[in-house]
């Protein structure tokens, strides 16, 4: 089934917003056999709108738009559909007292006016109730073909497009394109393509990609126009194959996260982590305590910038200081070991480095790192030499830093 979307919010033609829910459904329909195979963006003006559906309508028969259905902008999209339809609008009125038992529920007083035309509905379209928000989704079939209409709200898009419009697309699929994603970090691309050699002749019909970023190299596996139950079989057997060729550069499948992985490995051990940073400051613990349920083995750290604090926060010697620089194997073993030995964490990581554009020289260039991580009275230290600019330095840095924890963690039993 051939489908076009239809994202609308000024917002996202300034590029204030990126269209994300456009790249969600794109991926989320291709796994059910719907092949998205246009879309296009508007602005919250009626004649855009109804001119992007109008067309996409006469390409595909089947359009899903997102956005312009909040109270504060009049709907536009409900009415431009239905001028579409030539459905009149109409008062659903069990959606009307649903909407105000939402606003009682949560306390929010009586609704206000401007929330009664949400449940005002094209006639003989169907309601997709949302359980995330107030904007109904709405699915309209009729001459023109199918439209479905879905808030621009990310997360009510998402509960939407999983409870209520892929269960209605699921007729039985001949074809469907899916992936499956194998997440590396510490080497190259090119190294990791090297490492991969004549392997990836053995994928077919499965392709492979590769996907750089700050965080690493993931690779990307596709099945395309695969059965479904055969699209996860050669999808398996891909994974299977690449994944020894890997070695410990994977630390994970799909969207995980490498802080997520030491969190666990750090858990099944029963250590606690406690971190010191200086050119990331606080980026290892933002990382960190973005993982729910952190607190079960991240204490917390020192975000040491000067060299002052660093040796009356963290105890590093300041000979030491003196005599390497803050960048220097010497200071950062101290850090490490001064922030496990202050909070008394058999687990530490510290981080200190030269993040740029200014500060380089010949023999610490900017882009020079040095990490040292402490696992159960083991240490260990590298010096890494970082790509990009200031905020990808920083970011590698934090990344790296987790990766040599993870390396050390892999290694030991509870
Ligand atoms: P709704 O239909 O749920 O009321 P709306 O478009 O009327 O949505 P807005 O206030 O314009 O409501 O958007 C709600 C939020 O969703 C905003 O933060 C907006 O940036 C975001 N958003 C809208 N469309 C998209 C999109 N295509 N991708 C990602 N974010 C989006
Ligand atoms: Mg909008």
């Amino acid at each position: 089934m051939d489908l076009e979307l239809v994202t609308i919010g000024t917002e996202l033609l300034l590029g204030f917003t990126i269209d994300t829910n456009a790249a969600e459904l794109a991926r989320a329909l291709a796994s059910v056999g719907a092949r998205v195979v246009r879309r296009t963006t508007v602005g919250d003006e009626p004649q855009a709108i109804e001119d992007a559906v109008r067309a996409a309508l006469g390409r595909a028969r089947f359009v899903i738009t997102t956005g312009g259905l909040g109270p504060t902008r009049d709907d536009i999209t409900k009415r431009v559909v239905a001028k579409i339809f030539n459905a009149p609008l109409e008062l659903d009125a069990t959606y009307l007292e649903a909407l105000r038992e939402r606003f009682q529920r949560l306390g929010r007083g009586p609704m206000p006016e401007a929330n009664r035309s949400q449940a005002e509905v094209p006639r003989g379209a169907t309601v997709l109730p949302n359980l995330w928000g107030t904007a109904p989704g709405l699915w309209m079939e009729g001459d023109p073909g199918t439209v479905v209409l879905l808030p621009g709200v990310p997360r009510e898009m998402r509960g939407l497009l999983e409870h209520e419009v892929i269960p209605r697309l699921r007729q039985p699929v001949a074809a469907v394109i899916r992936s499956r994603t194998l997440r590396t970090t510490g080497i190259a691309e090119s190294a990791l393509a090297d490492r991969m050699g004549r392997l990836e002749d053995q994928l077919a019909p499965v392709t492979l990609a590769y996907l750089p970023s700050v965080e690493g190299v993931d690779l990307r596996v596709t099945a395309w126009g695969l059965p479904p139950a055969a699209a996860d079989e050669a999808l398996t057997r891909a994974v299977e194959t690449l994944r020894p060729a890997l070695g410990a550069h994977l630390y994970g499948e799909g969207d995980t996260d490498l802080a997520a992985v030491v969190l666990q490995h750090l858990e099944r051990l029963g250590e606690k982590l406690a971190v010191a940073e200086s050119c990331t400051g606080g980026l290892v613990g933002e990382r960190i305590t973005a993982i729910p349920g952190s607190s079960a083995v991240f204490v917390g750290g020192i975000v040491a910038y000067a060299n002052e604090l660093k040796v009356r926060e963290l105890g590093v010697p300041e000979g030491l200081m003196a005599e390497h620089g803050a960048v220097s194997e010497p200071v950062v073993r101290a850090m490490a070991a001064g922030i496990a030995q202050r909070f008394g964490t058999g687990a530490a990581l510290a981080v200190t480095g030269v993040a740029g554009p200014t500060g380089g020289t010949p023999d610490k260039p900017v882009g020079t790192v040095w990490l040292a991580a402490n696992l159960r009275g083991e240490q260990q230290a590298v010096r890494r030499q970082l790509l990009g600019g200031r905020d990808d330095i920083r970011r590698r840095a934090a990344q790296a830093a987790l990766d040599l924890l993870r390396g050390m963690a892999l290694r030991h039993q509870p």
